[in-house]
């Protein structure tokens, strides 16, 4: 889960990594009251999970409270990389003398962590990378050894940082790890770290990205959860502990495995263009279990979604067979209609591997109205994509 920079700042102030929390506002009125609060010259900045705000006019200083109500009026209405701006933070402004970056990071290809610095901070680390590579700094780190002081100089001398800060930068940089560990972070970033005129090193802006899969070790963390912006039927596959993602199309697709669900998107896509571009509605992974409670659930879901007009089941029996899985789906269809939900798209089922013949035998046997058997993946593919097209 990505941050917006008042939460990371919020968990930055949390561990010690210096940085303005401000205030995070939604109105322009609430923006000049928080400047009136600071005094003096104020940042306003706006509150989307994409980077490159400022070159996008997302980030303004503002002198007084009337200019700050301005310029958070023009920043609320605009809309970054597709993200409609509804918050804005409020933080007194610093002055900069220099810009620069640090970052750590989960890096997966190297099964590690990595540390990221540069003296060129402020601009997007993306370019500094391809323009001028040896300005940026790359030191391993070890999960066992951690950022050490040690190895916090070590980061700092590789990017170069002058010496009359390296202290500063070195207990920066320990306690932007302690917000890694502690929170169970795959990324967390600074850019820029800036130094005052007076020789003060400061966090300006900070990006960090959460672990979901460590989220039962933080039950605060679901506080940090956008309600507003978060996708209706994500939230409620979310409830249902469903592994569940919003696609834009108009086939529902359930299937057991994330290798197999995400190959049947391909497929599904691919056998879609014949009809008009008919495109997958959602991922969902119903896993290896696959019970009746489960299939109605992610049944649910879909036929929830009104951009669904037809669903596949792939389904491919391994350590669940494919009996279990037919009496799971003849269950989670009568389980649905006792709930008052009809289904009202076509279903199209595909059982290949264990026990196959007897899951299609129960599903022929139990004649549901819409229900239509595939042999294969692709002829199964297709015919969903034809359903979803009404032809
Ligand atoms: P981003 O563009 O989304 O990465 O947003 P940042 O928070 O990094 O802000 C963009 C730029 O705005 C920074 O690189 C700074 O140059 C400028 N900026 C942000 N906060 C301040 C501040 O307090 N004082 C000054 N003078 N400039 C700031
Ligand atoms: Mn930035």
């Amino acid at each position: 889960m990505d941050l917006y920079e008042f939460q990371a700042k919020q968990l930055f102030a949390k561990h010690g990594v210096k940085t303005q929390s401000g205030e995070v506002v939604a109105t322009a009125a609430a923006a000049k009251l928080a400047a009136e609060k600071f005094g003096g010259l104020v940042v306003v900045k706006a509150q989307v999970k994409a980077g490159g705000r400022g070159k996008a006019g997302g980030v303004k200083l503002a002198k007084d409270p009337q200019e700050a109500h301005d310029r958070a009026a023009d920043i609320l209405k605009l809309n970054i990389k597709g993200l409609q701006v509804n918050k804005v933070l409020i933080t007194p402004a610093e002055d900069i003398a220099k810009e620069f970056y640090v970052s750590f990071l989960l890096d997966r290809s190297n099964r590690s962590f990595l540390a990221m610095a540069s003296v060129e901070g402020g601009v997007e680390i993306e370019e500094v990378a391809v323009n001028n590579p040896d300005a940026l700094a790359k030191v391993p780190i070890s999960a066992n050894v951690g950022v050490t002081k040690e190895i916090a100089i070590q980061i700092a001398q590789a990017a170069k940082f002058p010496a009359e800060i390296q202290d500063q930068v070195v207990e920066m940089l320990q306690a932007m790890w302690k917000v890694f560990v502690a929170e169970d972070a795959t990324l967390v970033e600074v850019n820029p770290l800036v130094q005052t005129p007076a020789g003060q090193i400061i966090a300006l802006d900070g990006k960090v990205s959460l672990d979901e899969n460590a989220g039962f070790r933080h039950p605060e963390h679901a506080d940090l959860v956008d309600k507003d912006t978060e996708d209706p039927l994500e939230a409620a596959a979310k409830a249902k502990d469903l592994n569940y993602v919003k696609l834009a199309g108009e086939v529902g697709i359930i299937g057991n495995g994330a290798g197999l669900v995400m190959s049947t998107l391909d497929v599904v896509a691919y056998a879609g263009e014949e009809f008009g571009g008919m495109k997958p509605a959602n991922f969902l992974d119903i896993g290896g279990g696959a019970s009746a409670e489960v299939m109605a659930n992610g049944l649910g879901i879909i036929l929830s979604d009104a951009a669904v007009r037809s669903v596949f089941v792939n389904v491919f029996g391994g350590i669940t067979a494919c009996d279990a899985v037919a009496n799971g789906i003849v269950q989670a269809i009568e389980l649905l209609n006792q709930q008052g939900k009809e289904i009202t798209v076509p279903l199209v089922v595909r059982l290949d591997g264990n026990n196959a013949d007897a899951g299609r035998k129960i599903l022929n046997d139990a004649e549901i109205a819409g229900i239509h058997m595939a042999q294969t993946m692709d002829e199964g593919a297709r015919l969903v994509a034809q359903l979803a097209a009404g032809k």
